[in-house]
């Protein structure tokens, strides 16, 4: 009898990718991931780790090593206006009152999902150049002159997505007007500060984030400013601790006092763009910022990819070679409305954080109501959402 199992090749190994991978493998579906870079890495700051993302984690087995590299988030975590009045608590618990919010160096998060990857699907120096398809097949070209054949092929390719306009028309990315610096101080230069809590700074036109990661021996800091230079899409370059130092000077004295300790930042450009009508063509689908880049307003991009990663693994759980560009359409139906929604709470979320009002009390008074919103998203459970939207079938 022929073989009629899944094959799903996964271009880009970054979070949403290696997620992709873990999610696949946890249902026995046939996996290879291919990344462009000759090792995978990330830089060198943190991802806000939120239930809706950790449930994924934590059903593929990785739980125990979130808590082991992580901080976890908790009580103390607070809004601030710029000079350090309270605004109101940052939520960091679902509505069950699980306690699953950390935060993570990238490396680790990357470190964490690689590790459960058998070598042999996993290929690195593979940067995929060319894609075509049949009704009975798709063909991926890389650079180094392998082809790949699979039945799904997975972009996860990024907010650059070299894939995604197989799929869609290509379209212009929307600049914020914003840009990133971020960094890491070792806990030790800035002894005082919580090993379990978020604080978060609200000026006009920036604002400043701060949490611990790796297990609190690390400090991550994210300095939001306004900028006309638009750098490229997520382009991460060092930055200026000077000019960073400058931006926030004059605010909470707990902020200028961690940016004291700043040596190394880098610079990043806050893109997304608009939600796309349709993710699926055939056997091509897209994942993660391929197909939602937002912006970190709500510390949901990440999180949402493995929402996606979950959900796609569901759905092809229920799929075999002939009826898989079927189940693109089921995953891609589960979940487009709400990144959608996610993408725009984050710009959203972006205007308050920048004060962008006329009555800060209004502005106070939407970020208390917002954690309305959080729960909505962190409450999720994209494998439940996937197998509803199956049996409606
Ligand atoms: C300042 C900032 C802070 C953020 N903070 C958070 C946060 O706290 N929480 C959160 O959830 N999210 C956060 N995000 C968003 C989050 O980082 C991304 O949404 C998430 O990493 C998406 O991952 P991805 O795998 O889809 O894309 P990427 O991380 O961009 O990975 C794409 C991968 O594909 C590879 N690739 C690209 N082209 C090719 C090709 N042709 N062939 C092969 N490989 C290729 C790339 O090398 C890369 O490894 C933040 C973003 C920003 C800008």
């Amino acid at each position: 009898m022929a073989d009629t199992r899944i094959r799903v090749a996964v271009v880009g190994g970054g979070i949403g990718g290696l997620a992709a991978a873990n999610a696949l493998r946890h249902r026995d579906i046939e996996v290879t991931v291919h990344e462009q870079a000759p090792a995978l890495g990330e830089v060198g700051a943190g991802v806000f780790l939120a239930p809706n993302g950790a449930r994924q984690l934590q059903r593929w087995g990785l739980w125990d090593d979130v808590v082991a590299a992580g901080a976890r988030l908790g009580e103390g975590s607070t809004y601030f206006r710029q000079d350090g009045t309270p605004v109101a608590p940052i939520l960091t618990t679902d509505s069950s009152g699980w306690n699953a919010v950390f935060g993570m160096h990238r490396a680790d998060l990357i470190d964490i999902l690689a590790r459960p990857l058998p070598a042999e699907s996993l290929l690195t120096g593979h940067r995929c150049t060319g894609f075509e398809q049949r009704d009975d097949v798709a063909r991926l070209h890389f650079g180094n002159g392998d082809v790949v054949e699979a039945d799904v092929v997975v972009a996860a390719d990024g907010i650059h997505s070299a894939l995604r306009h197989h799929v869609v028309p290509p379209s212009m990315p929307v600049f914020s007007g914003s840009v990133a610096y971020r960094g890491l101080v070792a806990h030790e230069s800035v002894p005082e500060w919580p090993t379990g809590a978020s604080r978060l700074w609200m000026g006009e036109g920036k604002h400043f984030l701060v949490y611990p990661v790796r297990a609190g021996t690390l400090i991550n800091y994210v300095g939001f400013v306004p900028s006309d230079e638009q750098t490229r899409e997520s382009w991460s370059a060092p930055g200026d601790p000077d000019a960073l130092r400058a931006a926030f000077a004059g605010w909470d004295p707990r902020v200028e006092d961690l940016l004291g300790q700043v040596e190394t930042t880098y610079w990043w450009g806050l893109y997304d763009r608009e939600p796309l009508p349709t993710w699926s063509a055939g056997r091509l689908t897209l994942l993660g910022d391929a197909a939602h880049p937002m912006l970190p307003h709500l510390g949901q991009g990440a999180n949402q990819a493995m929402e996606d990663a979950a959900a796609l693994a569901t759905v092809l759980a229920h799929a075999d070679r002939a009826s898989a560009p079927r189940a693109l359409q089921v995953y891609e139906h589960v979940r487009r409305e709400r990144t959608s929604a996610v993408q725009r709470g984050a710009r959203e979320n972006g205007l308050r954080y920048d004060s962008s009002y006329e009555d800060l009390s209004v502005r106070d008074a939407e970020i208390a109501a917002s954690t309305e919103f959080r729960r909505w998203i962190y409450d999720h459970d994209a494998v439940t959402d996937a197998e509803a939207a199956i049996a409606r079938l």
